[in-house]
């Protein structure tokens, strides 16, 4: 009876041993399963960071795309005024106006027929300017609004929109007013974009100024507790100062801290840490 016993209970032992096993083996398949489940979403989820993530897996630049002719080479930008041909001699023409990290410089210009599609009018305070300006890709009007209410929450800072999206027409038009105050073309070219080369074409960049700066737009932005609090704080909503005072060799513009481009959260925390510049991070210095 006794080894009857015993040779039940060691029965029962391996039942229960197997199950345990099971039970095992399913719940690792589960959490595995859980886990490949959870990293495909977050790829899907940011498919407009996937330059960021090219370059982190591959360690080098991101492409970026170009507009090409019928025999494969790059396009040139057909954006040109009469007599100013020669500043677009080796511009190329993006082909991804649309993607929030895209370059725009004067290597790499913007179609002239190229209009966002999801304008809206800013709901922030607006300095007095014309209408025209007012307007911003729908994304970075609402990380502008965030970024005005917390530089009001946080310093008690009111800071003013200046200048928002700006069609090639009104580019070109403002261009020509620079030229004829700075005396040339070149000396114009330093202080303004030439039409197609302007980030306020893509509806995602915002001239920002305060009512200590009389509404315009100078250097001594920075001087301002306002021009600082940008300058520290608007990586956190997606954008970046894109033409810092120590990289005019680089960005081919004087300092303009006034001047904020949205780019997304993630690129612009990257920039902020990096210290790069859009041109850096593309390579292209
Ligand atoms: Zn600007």
């Amino acid at each position: 009876m006794a080894r009857r016993k015993k040779i039940r209970a060691k029965k029962r032992f391996f039942v229960f041993c197997l199950i345990l096993f099971i039970v095992v083996i399913l719940c690792v398949a589960g959490i595995a399963k859980l886990l490949s489940g959870g990293e495909s979403e977050n790829t899907g989820n940011q498919e407009h960071n996937s330059a960021i993530d090219q370059q982190t897996q591959e360690n080098a630049p991101p492409e970026i795309p170009v507009v090409t002719s019928e025999d494969g080479t790059p396009a040139l930008s057909a954006a040109v005024i009469p007599g100013t041909e020669y500043l677009y001699e080796s511009a190329r023409i993006i082909a991804n106006p649309e993607s929030y990290t895209c370059i725009v410089n004067r290597s790499y210009n913007l179609p002239s027929d190229y209009v966002p599609s999801d304008l809206v009018k800013v709901s922030v305070p607006f300095a007095p300017r014309m209408e025209e300006v007012k307007y911003m890709r729908e994304d970075a009007s609402k990380a502008l609004t965030q970024m005005f209410d917390a530089a009001m929450e946080e310093g008690g800072y009111a800071l003013y929109g200046a200048s928002g999206y700006r069609s090639f027409k009104l580019q070109q038009s403002l261009f020509n007013t620079n030229v004829g105050r700075k005396g040339s073309i070149e000396q114009a070219n330093l202080v303004s974009a030439l039409p197609g080369q302007s980030e306020h074409q893509l509806g995602l960049a915002m001239d920002i100024t305060s009512e200590s700066m009389g509404y315009s737009l100078t250097e001594d932005f920075y001087n301002t507790p306002e021009g600082k609090w940008v300058t520290d704080n608007c990586y956190r909503f997606g954008f970046i100062i894109r033409y810092p005072a120590d990289k005019t060799d680089i960005t081919g513009y004087l300092y303009e801290p006034w001047h904020c481009r949205y780019v997304g959260t993630e690129l612009a925390k990257q920039l902020y840490e990096s210290g790069q510049t859009l041109e850096e991070y593309y390579g292209l210095a």
